[in-house]
């Protein structure tokens, strides 16, 4: 009777006739699905039924909403004008993580408030990040926290847990994260593993800066066994030629930690490029303790400059040297597009002064091209490699990551096939971040549909003009409301904040 009634009930959305891709893994089969309310009701033959609003999707391509586990979207959810996420949308992600590299805002609970009373494009969850919190309680110090510090820290996570973050992220590369012991943040993701949440991180060297890549590998892997949770190591990667070919060490060690019961996942975006800013790339941290203030004063320590210069010469090196760096956003405008190396020239002196000048000037945010396809395709292989953009301002990531992923990587040098694509742009960071009853086409789960047509998906923006939207998406739910409607944007912001 029950099945019966459900049957004659009229559906709010059926969308026919597309190449139907669940999110497991599964093949794509030739089907229609069905929605009601925010949720799916059912997926299979739609013969007989009634439904407020049809689309055909005949020659399209039906998956779940993505779900990106790395954004840098908090400041964009906030902001009453930015907070549809757009660029987000225009790729086909429903739901976005963020507060990763150690750095989120502070209050948890009144952020995804204020998301839930303002109105969010997408849903999206939030990381309590540990530089946040390390910096809340010891500023920009590189000292060992006390054990009243340690405590504070460890009281300022479990209230965010508790407020509904689904983990705690880090960003030990960077200052004040690159400040902490391995010891100390083992600490603090103990308390994010009492609420079950997840340890996110961007590791403390992706190259061979300091301890080198297999050995941050080792460290992340050492924290999710004594800190007894889930690990995911964030745009995984070998960064610069002296570790290019490490993607199989790395491969090696998380397939072993595996294995032994480690739950380890990474995520990846599909890019040689990594985003970030001249002072993160080049100048060495110890030189950032005490914040910007002392930052500035050790650049005019003429003391301090032979060795500062050696090391910068030495990380540039490292990142493939000036013309690798392109800056890509900056208070000043005329180095914008163009790269260390043509700054350098026009200036008429060496790439490290160029670098030196601009720190001091505002700084810039740079594509650093320091990868090799080699290895971002091996990662891309593994069955525990999930998709992220680690969008941010400057990067093409931001608005093409996704349909960048299929265009690239499934259609034209089919590296991976599309049914892994999606999964991995799916169940797979569901589950990692677990989201429950998001990330596949199945009846009961939250209706987060995506309809894009193959042979118009693809990303337009680029490193010269990297905030174009992405072109290809047909219609788009977020909990059953289409927030992309013939391929157009909707007014609706249907997203939910999402708590752990
Ligand atoms: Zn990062």
């Amino acid at each position: 009777m029950l099945s019966s009634h459900s049957f004659a009930q009229e559906l709010d959305l059926i969308i026919r006739g597309g190449s139907l891709i669940d999110g497991s893994g599964s093949p794509a089969t030739k089907t229609d699905i069905g929605i009601k309310g925010n949720r799916i009701v059912f997926v299979g033959n739609s013969a007989g039924r009634r439904s407020k609003r049809e689309i055909d999707a005949t020659g399209l391509v039906v998956t779940p909403g993505f779900i990106d586990p790395h954004t840098h979207t908090a400041s964009d959810l906030e902001d009453p004008k930015r907070s549809r996420n757009d660029a987000y949308l225009m790729q086909g992600v429903t739901t976005v993580g963020t507060g990763n590299d150690g750095d989120s805002p502070t209050a948890i609970g009144s952020t995804l408030a204020k998301w839930t009373q303002q109105g969010i494009g997408t849903n999206a969850a939030l990381f309590i990040g540990q530089g946040t919190v390390r910096r809340e309680v010891m500023g920009m110090s590189d000292a060992k926290p006390t054990a009243e510090q340690r405590d504070r820290m460890k009281t300022l996570v479990d209230t965010a847990m508790k407020e509904g973050a689904i983990g705690i992220s880090t960003g030990l590369y960077y200052a004040p994260g690159s400040f902490s012991s391995t010891e100390e943040v083992i600490e603090l993701a103990r308390i994010a593993a009492q609420h079950g949440g997840i340890y996110d991180t961007h590791m403390r060297d992706e190259s061979s800066y300091s301890i080198g890549l297999l050995a941050s590998v080792r460290e992340t892997i050492r924290i999710g066994e004594e800190a007894h949770l889930p690990v995911m190591i964030s745009h995984i990667k070998a960064l610069g030629a002296d570790v290019w070919g490490q993607s199989k060490d790395v491969i090696a060690l998380i397939d072993n930690a595996r294995k032994a019961g480690v739950k380890v996942t990474a995520s990846q975006y599909p890019y040689t490029a990594s985003g970030t800013s001249v002072t993160a790339a080049l100048v060495p941290r110890w030189a950032e303790a005490g914040g910007d203030e002392a930052l500035l004063k050790n650049l005019n320590d003429s003391s301090l400059r032979p060795r500062l210069i050696n090391e910068m010469n030495q990380n540039l090196t490292r990142r493939g040297g000036p013309d690798s760096l392109l800056m890509t956003a900056s208070r000043d405008k005329t180095i914008v597009g163009k790269t260390l190396a043509t700054i350098a020239h026009e200036r008429n002196e060496s790439p490290v002064d160029a670098a030196i000048e601009i720190i001091q000037s505002g700084g810039s945010d740079v594509a650093s091209f320091n990868m090799k396809e080699s290895d971002i395709e091996a990662f891309m292989r593994q069955s525990w490699v999930m998709t992220c953009s680690d969008g941010s301002e400057g990067h093409p990531r931001k608005y093409g990551t996704y349909p960048r992923k299929l265009h690239q990587y499934v259609y034209e040098k089919h590296t991976i096939p599309l049914e892994f694509a999606i999964r991995s742009s799916t169940s797979l960071p569901a589950e990692a971040l677990g989201l429950k009853d998001r990330g596949l086409l199945k009846p009961g789960y939250f209706s987060d549909v995506l309809v894009f047509d193959p042979k118009t998906f693809n990303e337009r923006a680029t490193y010269q003009q990297p905030r174009v939207l992405s072109t290809g998406v047909r219609y788009l739910t977020v909990n059953g409301q289409l927030t992309i409607d013939n391929g157009s944007l909707t007014t609706a912001l249907a997203g939910k904040a999402l708590k752990h």
